[in-house]
């Protein structure tokens, strides 16, 4: 029986997963990704994880990386791990034998959602946000990627000059909607003397924690009702666009902001949705929440590399 490998490399760990043919997890090994100790050292400790689940039986492999892959193959860009302009397939490839599929987190994870749900919707958006936001599309039955670089929504343009992205451009999508965005905004709030309970759990130089944000925000902290109210907003606005282009039937919600928020947001996000979506494409706008978490990422790699493999045979 032929085993897949699954590997999720994020920019704080490097989740590893053996699958059986029938999608049943089993091993799984974790290590930190130690990201700014450089290319060799990263690629060295991504050898190790994938060393410590490969034996003979395994056919193929699905590898996550947070940024733009192309053609399944090549890390275009990615900001949190060196991995930038790499052939990573190509060099696994080479060392292990066996086809190795790239591709985005996101893309992934809607992709394992969608697969592992068994849903009978064709076409689906999801939208996970976390430190930043990410897409992922699934169209006619298949999971869409266009090039490579597909579902980018996070860089698409919110605000014309507004605040730097990550990604080099201004005003994205996820400089207001995602935890990147919100952090800047606390930190320009501080600095105009606004006081909040926000403020005592702010690290200099680090991310915070979706739960603090949460807890200020279920306590009526108005700074933590403001961030959420322009993150809500942001989204909603770009979730009646994505409504508009891409009518699908169902939206998928993820990631950290998402999980923790969903139940109290889902409502005003669907009405913010409605109200920028062309009249006629308002009915029947249907939105769930992802429900396998961090497994989303690997259980899309482990299909990815399962479907290149079923492509291939006769
Ligand atoms: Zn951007």
């Amino acid at each position: 029986m032929s085993k897949y490998i699954a590997v999720d490399v994020g920019g704080s760990k490097i989740l590893g997963a053996l699958y059986d043919e029938e999608g049943q997890l089993l091993q799984r090994y974790k290590v930190k990704t130690k990201a700014h100790r450089g290319r060799e050292v990263v690629y060295q400790t991504l050898l190790g994880v994938i060393d410590t689940l490969f034996s003979e039986d395994v056919a193929a492999m699905g590898i996550l990386i947070p940024g733009v892959i192309s053609n399944s193959r090549r890390v275009e860009m990615c900001s949190n791990i060196p991995f930038e302009k790499m052939d990573l397939s190509e060099l696994l490839e080479e060392k292990y034998r066996v086809p190795v599929l790239l591709g985005n987190d996101v893309n992934l994870a809607v992709f394992g959602e969608w697969k592992h749900g068994g849903y009978e919707e064709k076409n689906i958006v999801g939208v996970f946000v976390g430190t930043g936001v990410g897409g992922g599309f699934i169209l006619n039955g298949k999971l869409y990627t266009g090039k490579g670089g597909a579902a980018e929504i996070g860089h698409m343009l919110y605000k014309e000059n507004g605040n730097l992205c990550g990604c080099g451009q201004f005003g994205c999508l996820e400089t207001v909607a995602a935890k990147s965005g919100m952090l800047t905004f606390m930190e320009k709030e501080r600095s105009k003397g606004t006081e909040s309970v926000l403020f005592e759990k702010l690290i200099p130089g680090e991310m915070f924690h979706t739960t603090d944000l949460y807890d200020a925000w279920k306590l009526g902290d108005p700074l933590a009702k403001k961030v959420m109210k322009r993150s809500m907003h942001a989204l909603g606005v770009a979730l009646g666009s994505l409504n508009t282009l891409l009518h699908p039937e169902l939206f998928i919600f993820g990631g950290g902001v998402m999980e923790s928020f969903y139940e109290e947001i889902c409502e005003e996000l669907h009405e913010i949705l409605l109200t920028h979506t062309m009249p006629p494409l308002r009915e029947d706008v249907r939105f769930i929440r992802s429900y396998l978490g961090d497994d989303a990422g690997i259980t899309g790699a482990f299909y990815l590399a399962k479907e290149a493999l079923d492509g291939q045979r006769p």
